[in-house]
C-alpha cells in the first residue's frame, strides 16, 4: 500500500496558518518607514502623508452667496406681507460690493460673490419681483439662507488630513484650496523582485524561434511589475534566476542589499524547497508558511538582512492572489498607510462553487448589480491556479470562508473588487 505524504490537496492539516493570523504576524513584524520628504502637491497623488495637515485659513475665506439673487440683512424681511427694497449695487464673484448696506437696501449678488458687510441673507432671484432700481420681497424669505459661511468647509486650525493618509485626488484639491503647495510624505519603498525557474523564457530573449521546448514565458515578472507600478514604489526588476542554490543566493543577497522589500515567485513548493531553503537559511530569517488558503498555500516570509522578504508561489494565479492578500497590505503598511487591507463586500453568488472546508478560497468572479439593485457575483468558470486568463476575465475575487463546504446559487459570499482592491 502507498503511504501518502502531506500535500497541497490535504484539507485538514492542523498547522495551516489562517489568513488573518498571517496578516497579523506580518503587520506586527514589519516596521513602517519613518523618513520623509517634501513633495509638491502636483506630484503627491498616491503618496502617504507623514504629518497631519492643519489649515491656517478658512475655506471659504469669507461668507459668500450660494445662489444668484439679492443680499440683504434679515431686518429687511417683512414680518407680514411684502416690502420694497432698494437695489444699491452689485457683487460678483471676485468683485465684492465696497460698502456696508443698511436695512431697506439690497445688493444684486451672484454665486460665489462675497457677502456685502451688513448682509446675512440671500433671497434667490426667482423669489422676488424686480423693478428698475428696487425689488419686492415677501415674508416667506428665510433669514440666513443661501449663504456659505466663512470656514464652513474647513476652519482655521482644523486638522484636515492626518498622518498615514494615502492621498487621493480630492485630498490634492483640498490641499490646493488651503493654499498649501507642498506636503511632507513618507519616502518611497524600493522593492526588488525576480522570478525563479529553469523552465522560464524571458520575453526579451531572442524569441524569433518562439518558445523553446519545455519552456513557458515568464509572465509573473510582468504581473508583479504591473502590480507594483500601481503602488508608488521604486520597483527593481532583477530578471529570471535559475533553479540552483548559487544563483538564488547571489540574487537574494543583491536584492536585499538594494531594497526594502524583496519579492520572488516560484521555488517555494516542496519539490524546490531544498535549494531555496538552504539559500534562505544562510542569508536571513525566513519561514515557510503553509497558509489556510487556496490558491497560494506556500508563502516564504521573513527578513534578509534589513529587507523584508516574500517568496510567492510560482503559479500565476497564486502569485496574484498572495500578492493582493499579503504583499500589497504589507507594502501599504510599510509605506506608512493606515488603510491597508483589501476591501470586501457581501454579495449573492449566482454560481454553484465547489470547495472543501478547512481553507479560505479566492475564486475569480464577475460581479454586477442585478435588476433589484443587489450586488451579485458569478464565477468565471474553471479555477485552476495556473489559469491566469480566469483572473483577467474577472473583476473581483470571490472569497469563500474557511468553514464553507461549497457554495449553492443564492448563498452569500464576500467579494473583493479589483477596482479598489488593485493598488492605488
Ligand atoms: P513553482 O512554484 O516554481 O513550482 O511553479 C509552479 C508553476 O508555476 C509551474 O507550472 C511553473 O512553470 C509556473 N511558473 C513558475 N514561475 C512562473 C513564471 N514566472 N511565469 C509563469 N509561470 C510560472
Ligand atoms: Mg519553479
Amino acid at each position: 500500500m502507498i503511504e501518502k505524504q502531506p500535500s497541497c490537496d490535504d484539507v485538514s492539516e492542523p498547522e495551516l496558518l489562517p489568513v488573518d493570523e498571517a496578516r497579523r504576524r506580518l503587520f506586527s513584524s514589519l516596521k513602517p518607514v519613518t523618513s520623509s520628504e517634501d513633495v509638491s502637491i502636483a506630484s503627491a497623488l498616491h503618496r502617504v502623508l507623514s504629518t497631519d495637515v492643519k489649515s491656517s485659513v478658512n475655506v471659504p475665506p469669507e461668507a459668500n452667496s450660494a445662489m444668484d439673487g439679492y443680499a440683504l440683512h434679515e431686518s429687511s424681511i417683512p414680518a407680514l406681507g411684502e416690502a420694497n427694497l432698494t437695489v444699491v449695487g452689485s457683487a460678483w464673484a471676485g468683485k465684492p460690493f465696497p460698502r456696508e448696506i443698511k436695512t431697506g437696501e439690497v445688493v444684486r449678488i451672484f454665486t460665489g460673490a462675497v457677502m456685502p458687510a451688513g448682509a446675512d441673507t440671500v433671497v434667490i432671484q426667482e423669489h422676488v419681483q424686480a423693478h428698475d432700481d428696487s425689488i419686492d420681497i415677501d415674508d416667506s424669505v428665510v433669514a440666513g439662507k443661501n449663504v456659505r459661511q466663512a470656514g464652513e468647509d474647513v476652519a482655521i486650525g482644523q486638522v484636515i488630513l492626518t498622518r498615514g493618509k494615502h492621498l487621493q485626488a480630492a485630498d490634492i484639491g483640498v490641499l490646493a484650496s488651503l493654499g498649501i503647495q507642498s506636503v511632507s510624505v513618507f519616502r518611497q519603498l524600493t522593492v526588488a523582485f525576480f522570478t525563479t525557474g529553469d523552465e522560464l523564457q524571458a520575453l526579451d530573449s531572442d524569441s524569433s524561434a518562439g518558445l523553446a521546448p519545455g519552456m513557458v514565458y515568464d509572465s509573473n515578472r510582468y504581473t508583479l511589475s504591473a502590480l507594483l507600478s500601481c503602488l508608488q514604489v521604486n520597483a527593481v526588476d532583477l530578471g529570471i534566476v535559475r533553479d540552483n542554490e548559487h544563483d538564488t543566493r547571489a540574487a537574494l543577497e543583491h536584492a536585499a542589499s538594494i531594497a526594502d522589500v524583496v519579492i520572488t515567485s516560484g521555488g517555494v513548493s516542496a519539490g524546490d524547497a531544498d535549494f531555496v531553503t538552504r539559500a534562505f537559511h544562510d542569508l536571513g530569517d525566513v519561514s515557510f508558511w503553509k497558509l489556510a488558503m487556496r490558491p497560494g498555500r506556500p508563502l516564504a516570509y521573513g527578513t534578509l538582512g534589513k529587507a523584508a522578504f516574500f517568496g510567492l508561489p510560482g503559479n500565476p494565479v497564486a502569485v496574484m492572489v498572495t500578492f493582493l492578500q499579503f504583499v500589497q497590505p504589507a507594502l501599504r503598511h510599510l509605506a506608512g498607510r493606515l488603510d491597508v487591507n483589501p476591501v470586501q463586500l457581501p454579495a449573492r453568488c449566482l454560481s454553484r462553487l465547489r470547495k472543501s472546508p478547512g481553507r479560505v478560497e479566492y475564486q475569480r468572479g464577475v460581479m454586477s448589480v442585478d435588476d433589484a439593485g443587489e450586488l451579485v457575483v458569478e464565477s468565471t468558470g474553471m479555477q485552476g491556479a495556473g489559469r491566469l486568463s480566469s483572473m483577467s476575465a474577472a473583476n473581483c475575487l470571490i472569497v469563500i470562508s474557511s468553514e464553507a463546504d461549497g457554495v449553492q446559487p443564492g448563498d452569500r459570499v464576500g467579494v473583493q473588487p479589483f477596482h479598489g482592491l488593485l493598488p492605488g
